[in-house]
């Protein structure tokens, strides 16, 4: 194999060859200046050629094979040929990995679709065709409005917020659900991937759940009813017996827990029935806050120190009875599970982001292990205190999902020992100011 050194040393040892054949066709009688010019040339016509017939070999990707010129052409040759082999075999793996990612993507059991920067079609995988009505690469190149009616995918693709899924039934078929996300990549993010899943049986499991506990709630709404109103009787009536009084006292506590508990379950089904808030108003914030305080006051009876900060203007849009459900269950959770002393404070204002609700308390505090879980249905932190403060497990469940209904999400900052704050952040959208409504409630006369 030569190497470099040799190249050098051949393209020196022609050159002095050609220098000795000048000096002999000088001594045959020619002028040395012509001689060397003729061997320079001859020298040169070799470049020429050897460069003319690289230059054609690249143009025409032509594999760069063995026998190679001698000297520092067949070094260039030979590193040409070096640099196309490695770059054929990357070209070869990338051509693998294509192969193999596509028919992983087309072996996915959910609808995949990729949309280019204008919202056309630039590929889908055979689930696409079944779920969303895409085929590709029948598709290709058109826009996803125009091959896919889906309902609402064209206004949810154009909203830009895909925080939450986009749960309908499939457009071609009714009894399927789909739940379509969408996640922007690309330059800027300008491109999308919409993922299509058919969603059908969670969605029934999920139906039935909802239905049973509102059905068994509801069927045991009555019968609860007439139990607790004849134990209330017996437990007042003066026939009673002394020795009845104190198990019919307890009764009449785990009887009102228990309706406590169904009146919670069928408020969460309601909520988990209607999707989005629905009678949706200017609700006065200032004034429903004033009135679940005063409900407060009473349930602490003197022990708490209730302190508002409230802008009185600040109104939003809204389901009252929704609202005043969640300040409620926030209001007096700061009450229940805060000593006598404590100090419950309440502020509503509107930041940057939009209107802000919080309700903050210096009391036991919540540990950071169960802060990610206290929304979830029945759970508590201290079981048996809960219960004896009259709770039902419900109540940061209602929370939320009142939140979700006005777009608006929950954040707890809370150590133990150093009290509980509980943020309800909404959108900027629904803040309304007392003036703008006086505005629009008396519009100005046309002129
Ligand atoms: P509960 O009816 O038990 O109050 P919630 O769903 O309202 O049910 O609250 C869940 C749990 O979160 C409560 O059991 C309690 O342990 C904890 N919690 C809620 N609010 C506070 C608070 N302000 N301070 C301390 N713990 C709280």
């Amino acid at each position: 194999m030569t190497t470099r050194s040799d190249a050098v040393g051949f393209e020196l040892a022609v050159l002095c060859a050609g220098g000795a054949l000048a000096g002999l066709l000088h001594l045959t009688g020619l002028p040395l200046a012509q001689a060397l010019l003729l061997v320079l040339a001859t020298y040169l016509l070799r470049h020429l050629y050897l460069l003319w017939r690289l230059a054609r070999l690249i143009q025409r990707q032509h594999r760069l094979v063995p026998p190679f010129p001698f000297g520092l052409w067949g070094e260039l040759y030979r590193t040409v040929g070096r640099y196309q082999q490695r770059s054929r075999k990357s070209r070869k793996r990338q051509l693998r990995f294509q192969r193999r990612f596509r028919e992983a993507a087309n072996s996915v059991p959910d609808a995949l679709v990729v949309l280019s920067k204008s919202q056309r079609v630039e590929w889908a995988n055979p689930a696409a065709a079944g779920l969303l009505g895409v085929h590709w690469p029948a598709h290709e190149g058109r826009c996803l409005s125009e091959v896919c009616a889906q309902s609402g995918l064209g206004d949810y693709l154009d909203a830009g917020d895909y925080a939450r899924p986009l749960e309908v039934a499939a457009e071609h078929d009714q009894s399927i659900m789909l739940s379509v996300r969408v996640a922007p990549f690309g330059e800027r993010k300008r491109q999308r991937l919409v993922v299509g899943r058919d969603i059908t049986k969670i969605y029934h499991l999920n139906m039935i759940r909802r239905d049973f506990v509102a059905n068994a709630s509801h069927e045991l709404r009555t019968p609860l009813t007439v139990i607790a109103g004849f134990v209330e009787n017996l437990s007042r009536s003066a026939s009673t017996p002394d020795s009845h009084k104190r198990p019919l006292s307890l009764m009449e506590h785990q009887t009102n827990r228990m309706r406590s508990i169904i009146e919670d379950l069928l408020t969460l089904s309601r909520l988990e029935l209607e999707d989005t808030a629905h009678n949706l108003t200017p609700v006065n914030m200032p004034q429903e806050i004033d009135q679940v305080v005063a409900d407060a006051r009473a349930l602490s009876a003197g022990d708490h120190r209730i302190v508002l900060e409230l802008d009185r203007d600040l109104l939003l849009i809204g389901n009252q009875s929704e609202l005043r459900s969640a300040i409620s269950n926030l209001v007096f959770n700061a009450v229940k599970h805060t000593p006598p002393g404590s100090r419950v404070r309440l502020v509503w204002q509107s930041d940057p982001g939009g209107p802000v609700l919080q309700v903050s308390d210096d009391g036991p505090g919540i540990a950071p292990e169960h802060i990610p879980r206290i929304t979830e249905r029945f759970y508590r932190v201290d079981k048996a205190r809960s219960r004896a403060s009259g709770g039902t497990g419900l109540g940061l469940a209602i929370v939320k999902h009142v939140l979700s209904h006005h777009d608006a999400v929950l954040s707890v900052a809370s150590a133990p020992g150093c009290g509980a704050t509980f943020t309800c952040r909404f959108p900027r959208a629904s803040g309304l100011s007392r003036q703008s409504r006086a505005r629009q409630a008396s519009p100005l006369p046309p002129q």
